[in-house]
């Protein structure tokens, strides 16, 4: 029999799944997974069943359905001073995943290159190797991600054809400063190329940092494809609901890519995220502030049982180093360990990586209830403190 598809062969299953079944299959806490464990907004839940019962559930259009487009367009007028027509400037999808690797094939010839940055969500080098193109990946060091400007700026060339950007950022939490921002726009300026901006956690900013989408900076409207979530702007991560909001010409080329991947995405679900976003000003605001006091009450208690955490402003998600707990063995060791020994589930950063990574650090979720984050945080201090061998060993990893 004739090989298929190697590169699809060699792409392991999601760590993601491969986490949540280790958790389920261990009755451990999963802060492994992004989702929340409350549910979205009731009125939103209950726009979409009662859109199922009002007799449009036949194709939607391939863009999505006009109610939608005109919030997302609104949307981004509202918060962002973004002037985008509803009618060709928007596409939906289902899912912000979708919406990414739609961008990339609109934007991508084989032999092109983009510039990738690591830690980098998992979806993203898969797809671009998939399309024949050819990644160019920059490190963030650990523990303020700052860009390594020099190392950015050579990473760019002529064969370039786009960044793919992500704030704020999974798994590290950083949200991306107008300096930073400006410093990328000038790369993408000089060599004449585009951006495409993971922008799912948009909403999701803490301690006063504010989103600011690359689209916004002097030259960028024309090179930028923004990439929104329902998925997180609502708590429903099942829904997958993307938007991607860029020109014109653009836009018509991720419609071209949606139609040969989805061609359309449930009309009950669009219109009740269409209602969603024309929620008032304190929802979104609630948002942020909500999660920041999760963030908190997860940090503070790992930081009690001895990891060091950093920083997070943004995202669903805090990083720690566990090499002050002395573990012996690397991230992928530590996240299966803790959810088997501690109940506990993590996920290995080093899953963000393409090849050699960092492997003392792990990703925790805090998009949970407060007596969750409690209970998985006595759980850990539990296994560690009555577990002394492991504190004495040193990491040889
Ligand atoms: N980008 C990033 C950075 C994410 O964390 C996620 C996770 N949900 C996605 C894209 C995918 O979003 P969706 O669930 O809407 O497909
Ligand atoms: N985005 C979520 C995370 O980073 C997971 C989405 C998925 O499972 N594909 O945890």
């Amino acid at each position: 029999m004739k090989t298929p598809n190697t590169l699809l062969a060699n792409t392991g299953t999601t760590i993601f799944t491969v986490m949540s079944a280790l958790a389920v299959q261990h009755s451990a806490i999963n802060l492994g997974q992004g989702f929340p464990d409350t549910e979205g907004p009731a009125d939103v839940v209950q726009a979409a069943a009662d859109a199922l019962l009002d007799h449009r559930n036949q194709y939607p259009p391939l863009t999505g359905v006009p109610e939608l487009r005109q919030a997302v367009a609104h949307a981004n007028q509202r918060f962002y001073g973004l002037d985008m027509d509803p009618a060709t400037e928007v596409v939906v999808t289902s899912g912000a995943t979708e919406a990414i690797t739609a961008c990339l094939m609109a934007l991508l010839n084989p032999g092109d290159e983009v510039v990738l940055i690591e830690p980098l969500y998992d979806t993203y080098l898969p797809v671009v190797k998939l399309l024949g193109a050819i990644p160019r990946l920059v490190r963030l060091q650990p523990p303020n991600w700052e860009i390594p400007r020099a190392e950015l700026a050579a990473a760019f060339g002529p064969k370039t054809k786009a960044i793919l950007l992500n704030t704020p950022m999974n798994p590290t939490g950083k949200v991306f400063t107008t300096a930073e921002l400006a410093f990328i726009a000038d790369l993408i300026t000089r060599n004449d190329c585009y951006a495409i901006c993971d922008e799912v956690y948009e909403h999701l900013t803490f301690d006063g940092w504010k989103h600011i989408p690359l689209m916004t900076l002097p030259g960028m409207r024309e090179r930028c494809l923004r990439v929104g979530s329902a998925g997180k702007t609502f708590s429903l991560t099942g829904w997958k609901i993307g938007y991607v909001t860029a020109p014109a010409a653009l836009a018509g080329l991720v419609a071209k890519a949606h139609q040969n991947l989805t061609f359309t995405t449930p009309p009950n679900l669009q219109r009740a995220v269409a209602q969603g976003l024309a929620k008032g000003d304190d929802y979104f605001a609630s948002l942020g502030a909500e999660l920041a006091t999760r963030r908190d009450r997860l940090s503070e208690g790992l930081a009690s049982i001895g990891f060091k955490v950093l920083p997070a402003h943004g995202s669903y998600f805090v990083t720690v180093d566990f090499t002050p707990l002395g573990f012996n063995g690397d991230d992928v060791a530590f996240c299966q360990h803790i959810t088997k020994a501690a109940k506990v589930t993590a996920i290995p950063l080093s899953a963000f990586y393409d090849g050699d990574a960092p492997r003392q650090y792990a990703r925790f979720a805090f998009c949970k209830r407060f007596e969750v984050l409690d209970e998985a945080v006595a759980r850990l201090s539990a296994h560690f403190s009555r577990k002394p061998a492991l504190t004495q060993t040193a990491r040889t990893a």
